[in-house]
């Protein structure tokens, strides 16, 4: 247990059952101290009640919660230093900005309240607005007040409950960033609890991807997309292709040769489950190339749909046994596919990943808000 980081949290054996249903199986999981956080998954898979076991606002029926080497499993919630982050702002709105922020730090006493807030009032771009009220914000601003009264007590660690649920798009997307830059100049743990895997993965240093009450896959966001362990992982965590294959044998150079729809596919071996024989085999969407590619693995499709994206170009492609791909392609002056064109499909070996067939193909896939 010595090993742990001075400060890092860790959970061991969390657990919280409600009457006869579990909304979280026992978890273990150690948080760095000073990284960003984010537990990613689907409505109803835990995430909030497990935040909330971390705030002490909920009571846990097994496990322990530690800060360092201190327990704070028993620990009250207000005398935890840990504060949350909501997503409604619940400001005082009969005080102005700059008092919201100071106000826990003048109930304790803290003489040096006035530069403490102010400074955090920098931190977080609202020095202009400390005489305001709260109701003179937008609501991006006022996310911040919220943020800046959390941080002015420097917790140990900081919770966000999907913070920026109520804001549009543009807003969100300008938040993430601020927020990620806030995280890193301050230095303290973040833990973000979301349904939304683009804003995890703009934002986490590691993120946890959670399914029924259970961590299904923890990692990096890279390694996470590019390396999913699981179809719920593969479709929840952007989009995914899946193949049928059965396993083929190896070959020398650390490639596997799979057996999909009657054409052979490679997909190097450590991106193969070790033992399986029949496999899913993942490609995501902007892997995949039309036209020839000189590689091993291609196939031959119909062009069913075609969606200018901007960016990129989206097509479905129709393979001769009914299953339709989608390929993203970036609109770098490259050629483009027409509808109802024949296409070949292509991609690297080293960009497939293979799971176990014995998943359902579409696991996750129907949760993913593409709000
Ligand atoms: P959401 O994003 O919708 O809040 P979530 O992943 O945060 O989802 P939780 O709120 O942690 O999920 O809920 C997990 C499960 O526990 C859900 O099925 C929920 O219905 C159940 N649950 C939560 N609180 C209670 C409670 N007080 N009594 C009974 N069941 C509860």
């Amino acid at each position: 247990m010595g090993e742990a980081g001075k400060g890092d949290l860790r959970l061991v054996a969390l657990t919280k059952s409600f009457e006869s249903f579990t909304a979280v199986h026992p978890l273990d999981l150690t948080i760095p101290q000073g990284s960003f956080f984010a537990l990613l998954g689907p409505s109803g898979c835990g995430k909030t009640t497990t935040l909330r076991m971390i705030a002490g606002l909920e009571e846990p029926t097994g496990g322990r919660i530690l800060i360092g080497d201190s327990d704070i499993t028993a620990t009250k919630a207000y005398q935890r230093n840990v504060n949350t982050v909501f997503q409604s702002y619940a400001l005082f709105p009969h005080m102005t900005v700059f008092e919201n922020v100071a106000f826990g730090l003048r109930r304790r006493g803290d003489k040096a309240f006035r530069a403490k807030a102010q400074e955090v009032l920098e931190l977080v771009q609202l020095g202009q607005v400390a005489t305001k009220k709260p109701t003179q914000l937008s609501g991006g601003m006022q996310q911040r007040v919220a943020l800046a009264r959390a941080l002015v007590n420097r917790p140990d660690v900081l919770l966000l409950d999907e913070p920026l649920g109520a804001l549009d798009l543009k807003l969100r997307r300008q938040m993430q960033i601020e927020l990620k830059r806030i995280q890193q100049e301050v230095g303290l743990t973040f833990i973000h609890v979301t349904h939304d895997q683009e804003e995890a993965m703009t934002m986490a240093d590691s993120i946890a991807v959670m399914n029924a009450g259970s961590i299904e896959q923890l990692g990096d966001p890279a390694t996470l997309y590019e390396q999913p362990r699981s179809t719920f992982v593969a479709n929840f965590l952007g989009q995914s292709n899946l193949l049928k294959a059965t396993v083929g044998p190896g070959s020398a150079d650390g490639v596997v040769t799979v057996r999909s729809h009657d054409t052979d596919l490679e997909v190097v071996r450590e991106h193969l489950p070790r033992g399986a024989s029949e496999v899913w085999l993942g490609v995501r969407p902007e892997k995949l190339r039309l036209g020839e590619s000189g590689g091993p693995n291609h196939l031959r499709g119909v062009v069913r749909d075609v969606s200018f994206t901007g960016v990129a170009t989206q097509y479905i492609v129709e393979m001769p046994w009914g299953q339709e791909l989608t390929v993203v392609q970036q609109n770098d002056g490259s050629a483009r596919a027409g509808l109802g064109e024949n296409v070949t499909v292509s991609w690297a070996a080293e960009h497939g990943f293979a799971l176990d067939a014995s998943q359902a193909a579409d696991a996750g896939a129907e949760l993913v808000d593409h709000g």
